[in-house]
């Protein structure tokens, strides 16, 4: 950039909103301050606002559109079925060897 203020006519780098590119552009004209205001892209001549050569932010997605599909999908399905219920353990009888003792005393 040089040191003295723009001219109209100079070329000057921008990023041109139409082509999404940074590129050379003519100072179309300036403002009041001695600033650029407008600028023509060289490559599209298209003539916007001079963005002093700031990449646009990307767009954010809304809060409800950074689910992924698969969640997406996830939250409109029913729960899943309740599993059913572990089969009853088999009681193994212990053996009471007293009690069987006093069975047979009784006999
Ligand atoms: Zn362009």
């Amino acid at each position: 950039m040089p040191d003295r203020p723009p001219r109209l006519g100079d070329v000057i780098d921008d990023y041109c909103p139409r082509c999404r590119l940074l590129l050379n552009h003519d100072v179309a004209s300036l403002a009041p301050e001695g600033g650029v205001a407008k600028v023509t892209c060289r490559t599209c001549f298209n003539t916007h606002d001079y963005r002093h050569a700031q990449l646009p932010t990307r767009r954010k997605a809304k809060a409800g559109e950074t689910k992924s599909l698969m969640e997406q999908v996830l939250a409109g399905m029913p729960p899943p079925p309740e599993p059913p219920a572990a089969p009853p353990a088999p009681v193994r009888k212990r053996r009471d060897l007293w009690a069987e003792v006093e069975r047979l005393k009784k006999k």
